[in-house]
């Protein structure tokens, strides 16, 4: 990944105050010391949801969230760190040189690849409005009814029916015909190079700003001799397995929501969208990739699949909820009815008994344990058969333990099996399995820090003299193995310490950027940083005599000690017990309240 100089980040995070940036995204209350405002990441009615100038963070005291301007940027727009501080430079206008990124396209090739599919989209979008040449199109807009408003907002476009009509607009735009084949807009052939849409419906797709970044053509007619869809072929701006269409105009509301609906085709996106449904993307393509359900994760943890009722349907929907399921996501399937897709229903029954349809959606294995019991017979010990099996396989890929302890019960439930059956089967296939590698998705979810860690690391992200004091004083081993204890080790590996809010710039975890928020936010306490960092340090170190100590008493226990030993872990424990004894008379008397 491209790396950016540490004090260039200190720059750009400088010269973008916290509370301005923010404040161009939600409104900013002056209260105290303080802006607050509703959070924008948990729903709330009173502001829990407070910036802060002086520190130049922001914390929000309802759910947690918090961490400085990059953080704010890449939860809000859901960008990668990269992205938020590129998009912050560029802001304030400080160039950004990347260190070391080889693989990275240079600027100008991707800035070439943005500005041509820029360009082609308005070129598309002016022929499907103005041009003569575009009457099928419209007509066929007409027979779909998707309104002109419609087909502005989403700019949609149509392709001449020629095999060089792009090629000669692009002459005129200094576009080379070199440049168009790199975006996959022409194709080389015997005698050169061709237009690759023609006579086709084209629907950008735009990458997470918005920007176009691909097309998608769709035929007019109903010739058998061609694809219904003609899709750019992946660029280095484009990779489909990353891509979802319609994400620009969805992930405000998927946030608001806390759910995404992801349904097959481009027109079913845009038609629950203009029906006022504005949580929905789709995939290029069938099925999610791990990648889309990754994506998507950066959103919201539950998934609503919406696919065509029919046998293709059910199968994208089948194998998008592998990928979902991997990345950890909830699956819900709204099952439409009859011969539906989400445009044909929309329009047929309206956004209501859509909106309905989905907020009744079953859970993923309900909808599988549906489908089974319809296809096999539970009665027969040849349809158990079947239908346990296939649960088994599914209920295997599942890692949370309620939900596959439940899945398990509602099986052996409804084919009238003992529950010990099913576990008995699980644990064959499983053992069939190898061990899978982990998710990279997976949180690891660390300990819960001890209080004294906790208040050591905000006395140390407070002041310096703190630090200094736990570099002088602080044994690793004293450590849990918490979130809080990895961040003091990280301060203390720190040789170019440059403040907390540098620190921030650090932290690539979303839980640790919340901690250090938290902290930061919390009020100082009474006292000196260092004479409560001190008191922690002497608490820690207590603690680890302590176990320490039982540990030794526990040993002495076993058999077969001889005297000598004995001796040796006596003395040991009584060496231990004057260490305690000294830091008792060390710890400063709490002031009582
Ligand atoms: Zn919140």
């Amino acid at each position: 990944m491209a790396r950016i100089p540490e004090h260039i980040l200190d720059q750009i995070r400088q010269a973008n105050d916290v509370v301005e940036v923010i404040g161009t995204y939600l409104p900013l209350k002056r209260k105290g010391t303080g802006y607050w405002t509703l959070c924008p990441f948990h729903k709330e009615k009173t502001p829990s949801f407070q910036v802060n100038p002086q520190k130049q963070i922001w914390h929000c005291f309802g759910c947690g969230a918090g961490g400085n301007v990059f953080r704010f940027l890449m939860q809000y727009e859901g960008l990668e760190f990269i992205d938020a501080v590129r998009r912050l430079a560029e802001r304030v206008g400080i160039p950004l040189a990347l260190e070391d990124a080889p693989h990275a396209l240079t600027r100008s090739e991707k800035d070439m690849l943005l500005a041509l599919h820029e360009a082609a989209a308005n070129f598309f979008h002016h022929n499907l409005l103005q041009e003569k040449f575009a009457e099928p199109a419209r007509a066929y807009l007409n027979q779909r009814q998707i309104s002109l408003a419609t087909a502005k907002k989403w700019r949609l476009g149509y392709s001449p029916d020629s095999w060089d009509a792009l090629l000669e607009w692009a002459k005129s735009k200094e576009f080379t015909p070199n440049q168009l084949e790199t975006a996959g807009l022409a194709v080389r052939g015997h005698r050169g190079l061709y237009d690759r849409f023609r006579g086709r419906l084209m629907f950008p797709i735009c990458d997470e700003q918005g920007r176009p970044v691909a097309f998608s053509g769709r035929i007019l007619t109903d010739a058998q001799d061609q694809p219904k869809y003609v899709n750019s072929p992946e660029t280095p701006i484009f990779q489909k397995g990353k891509i979802l269409f319609a994400l620009d105009k969805a992930k405000r509301s998927i946030l608001d929501e806390k759910f995404a609906i992801v349904c097959e085709g481009q027109i079913d996106a845009i038609s629950c969208h203009e029906a006022g449904i504005t949580n929905v993307v789709a995939p290029q393509g069938t099925a999610l990739t791990e990648q889309h359900a990754r994506i998507l994760k950066r959103y919201t943890d539950e998934i609503v699949l919406m696919f065509d009722a029919d046998a293709a349907g059910k199968k994208a929907a089948h194998r998008s909820a592998d990928a979902l399921l991997a990345a950890g996501l909830v699956i819900r399937v709204a099952v439409l009815p009859g011969d539906h897709d989400p445009d044909s229903f929309v329009k047929e029954a309206g956004a209501d008994a859509l909106r309905k349809l989905i907020a009744d959606a079953p859970g993923f294995f309900a909808y599988l344990l549906d489908g089974l019991l319809r296809e096999h017979n539970p009665r027969s010990d040849r349809g158990k058969l079947h239908i346990a099996q296939q649960v088994v396989a599914f209920t295997a890929k599942v890692s949370n333990a309620v939900l596959r302890s439940a899945c398990i019960r509602e099986t052996a439930e409804r084919l009238d099996l003992p529950e010990t059956a099913l576990l008995a089967e699980l644990k064959k296939h499983k053992s069939h399995l190898h061990a899978a590698p982990v998710p990279e998705t997976v949180p690891t979810e660390a300990m819960p820090a001890p209080p004294a860690e906790e208040l050591l690391l905000q006395m140390m992200l407070m002041d310096d003299r703190a630090i200094a004091l736990a570099e002088q004083r602080l044994d690793r081993q004293w450590l849990s193995p918490s979130r809080a204890a990895a961040l003091i080790g990280d301060i203390l590996a720190d040789r170019h310490w440059a403040g907390p809010e540098s620190f921030l710039n650090r932290l690539k975890d979303e839980e640790a950027s919340r901690l250090v928020s938290a902290l930061l936010m919390r009020p100082p306490g009474r006292g000196e940083p260092v004479t409560i960092a001190a008191d922690c340090l002497a608490t820690l170190e207590r603690t680890w005599l302590e176990g320490e100590s039982r540990r030794l008493r526990k040993s002495l226990t076993q058999k077969g000690l001889t005297a000598p030993e004995i001796l040796e872990i006596q003395g040991r424990i009584l060496d231990l017990r004057r260490r305690m004894d000294h830091i008792a008379s060390l710890l400063t008397p709490r002031t009582k309240q």
